[in-house]
């Protein structure tokens, strides 16, 4: 970790640190976040859990959530830690929507207790995302910069798989009912 900026090492130890507030009665799966602001403000979040286990909160929503509250729209990197010794913390499928949301292109480092860390974007782990550029363009009638295959001019088969979309002899319309 030596080689990062110390703002970055010092982002990687206060996710670490935030394991510590972790409420988690019911899993016994700590988690800790911490995010870097735009203006260097470290602002850290914990996994909170419920006795309805379904209201509990993941700790980088948490993170993001809080510094939405304060008042801050724009992030620069995400520090990610759990106890697992062999894994690197990858955010749920909801928090990379909720990233993304607020910097699809921030730095998110998720690490091992060791502080061996993998870096990614949100944008790099949100497949075919969905955000406020997306909605624009929607919106306004334009096509999405999308990897080719989600363009209006392809089609998906029966497999999954996007094929270009020709069209058959012999297709026909289907009359409005
Ligand atoms: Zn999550």
């Amino acid at each position: 970790m030596d080689h990062l900026p110390e703002v970055i090492q010092e982002l990687i130890t206060k996710s670490n640190e935030a394991k510590n507030n972790a409420f988690c009665p019911y899993s016994n799966f700590r988690v800790g976040a911490a995010l870097l602001t735009d203006d260097g403000t470290i602002i850290q979040g914990c996994n909170v859990e419920n006795a309805s286990y379904t209201l509990g909160i993941c700790a980088e929503r948490c993170a993001i959530f809080k510094a939405v509250s304060e008042g801050y729209r724009h992030f620069k990197a995400m520090a990610i830690s759990t106890d697992v010794e062999k894994l690197y913390s990858t955010p749920c499928g909801a928090c990379r929507q909720i990233m993304y949301e607020f910097g699809s292109d921030m730095d998110v480092y998720m690490t091992r207790p060791d502080l061996t860390y993998i870096k990614k974007t949100p944008r790099d782990i949100l497949c075919y995302p969905f955000g406020p550029e997306e909605l624009r363009m929607l919106k306004s009638g334009e096509v999405p910069k999308v990897d080719g295959d989600l363009n209006d001019n392809k089609m998906v088969d029966g497999t999954g798989d996007a094929k270009a979309h020709k069209k058959h002899k012999g297709d026909t319309a289907i009359p409005a009912q």
